[in-house]
């Protein structure tokens, strides 16, 4: 039996074709890719889980807002109503518009981190990480350990493990400690949420030695759903108090608003502190664009101020979390190993446990993620060793304990009989798997964020450097 669907809150006004390319067509794609989904075409895509960042559909409002965006270069009104939007309902002061989230990263790491910091985290997400390094930071993951177990089924995965926190802050000091960077929901852990009560905690340890918090509130929307859904007391509160709520336990927030905010491009740093904020605004106008801008246009601002709003509409969220639950369930009947429980924006095929019998060093993850192409024109990602890059100091490959192919919904895109064709095909994959023999292996690895341009090919009798 199928699972339970919620009726979506919407209804279809405009539509945009995709074609499902012919067996042979698929494989010459994923050849002319280098085997990595990062670079096929989106023409060449049938069902596109690669990302939720930006492929969001936006609502008529969002739409008829955009046409009264202001495109004034300084003080643009469309500034302001966004953030009116981000004051009223992530309740920081200071609002610095950037084009995307890492924009806002960029900006953040340049003024607190040095080399000599560290930064803990709960998990740590590529462009984050990126960021703290480029800056001569080092990234600690702080995380429970069992957000690293797939099949753990701990409601909070993305909870801090307050005794890592405390004993990084006993070793390296907190003065060398610029700031907690937390994620809500945890992106690389499948979307997994932190609890209020958590926050808190972890609110008074840092408090105590006079660190801030910065949020990555990309997804802290979701987050907030799932504290409504599974925290105790918490079922009677709106997802805008819930929202609030986590946002209050933290200094300020880096955002991507191709998230949670139902955008196609956006993002902005919040803060409290008046300091922070007045050299924040000194460089945006460098990296991004004047202070009222941030390279956005003046409708993308409008479009950002609406889609926080609907964001929080009960039957949104619940719309969306619960066709990613529907898809994730529908794996878990088939026996095909996800990551559980099922996160916010993602289902994760645990690729380690599907393609055991290869090697790390072989990339299962990136591996699984062709196969379901060329089965299906069913685009995913790779969150595994490919993602996880390099050690900078050993230069060896990163293993993480998660190995991953990350299956991401984009809001209000596809209908349920999109997700039952994507689930029909990853159930064939797996029962397929053991005809998956040879791994990837890199013909080009770029040196930074490695997952997006690298090139790989079968892995065949080629020797490579070794692995785990
Ligand atoms: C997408 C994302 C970012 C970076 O934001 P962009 O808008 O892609 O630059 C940062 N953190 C998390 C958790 C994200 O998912």
């Amino acid at each position: 039996m199928y699972p339970p669907y919620p009726p979506e809150p919407w209804r279809i006004k405009m539509v945009e074709p995709i074609r499902l390319p012919t067996p042979e067509e698929r494989r010459t794609a994923l050849r002319a890719a280098g085997y990595n989904t990062s670079l096929l075409r989106s023409a060449d895509v049938f069902i596109d889980l690669y990302t939720d960042s930006g492929t969001n559909a936006m609502s008529d409002r969002q739409w008829s807002d955009m046409m009264i965006g202001d495109e004034a270069y300084a003080g643009s009104r469309s500034f302001y109503r966004l953030e009116q939007a981000v004051q009223h309902y992530y309740g920081y002061d200071h609002v610095i518009p950037t084009h995307q989230g890492r924009g806002a990263e960029n900006i953040l790491s340049r003024i607190l981190v040095r080399p000599g910091s560290h930064i803990p985290g709960n998990m740590y997400f590529t462009t984050t990480r990126t960021h703290q390094e480029l800056n001569g930071g080092t990234f600690h993951d702080i995380i429970v350990d069992e957000a690293h177990d797939p099949a753990d089924e701990h409601p909070f995965k993305g909870n801090v493990d307050l005794a890592k926190l405390d004993r990084l802050i006993r070793t390296v000091g907190a003065e060398n400690i610029p700031y907690v960077s937390l994620a809500a929901t945890v992106n690389m852990a499948g979307g997994q949420p932190i609890s209020l009560a958590n926050l808190a905690e972890t609110r008074e340890l840092t408090a105590a030695h006079d660190i801030p918090i910065i949020l990555d509130a990309a997804r802290a929307v979701e987050n907030a759903w799932f504290i409504q859904q599974r925290e105790p007391g918490r079922a009677d509160q709106s997802i805008a108090h819930i929202l609030a709520e986590i946002c209050r336990l933290t200094d300020g927030a880096c955002m991507s608003a191709k998230k949670d905010s139902y955008a196609n491009i956006g993002g902005w740093l919040a803060v409290r502190d008046p300091d922070l904020a007045e050299q924040a605004r000194n460089l945006v106008v460098i990296y991004e664009g004047l202070h009222t801008y941030g390279g956005m246009a003046g409708r993308d601002m409008e479009a950002v101020a609406r889609g926080i709003e609907e964001s929080v509409e009960h039957d949104n969220i619940r719309a969306r979390v619960e066709q990613v639950g529907y898809l994730g369930d529908r794996l878990i009947a088939a026996g095909v190993p996800v990551m559980r429980p099922i996160g916010g924006h993602a289902v994760c095929v645990d690729a380690a446990a599907t393609l055991e019998h290869l090697p790390r060093s072989r990339f299962p993850a990136q591996t699984l993620a062709a196969a379901i192409y060329l089965d299906s024109a069913t685009r995913a990602a790779e969150r595994g060793t490919v993602s996880a890059g390099r050690d900078p100091a050993s230069g060896e490959h990163r293993y993480p304990k998660l190995e991953l192919v990350r299956l991401t919904i984009p809001r209000r895109v596809y209908t349920r009989s999109h997700l039952d064709f994507v689930a029909d095909s990853i159930i064939n994959v797996h029962n397929d798997r053991a005809a998956i023999t040879t791994g990837l292996t890199f013909t080009h690895e770029p040196s930074v964020l490695r997952f997006f341009q690298g090139r790989f090919a079968p892995a065949d009798s080629t020797v490579t450097r070794s692995g785990a």
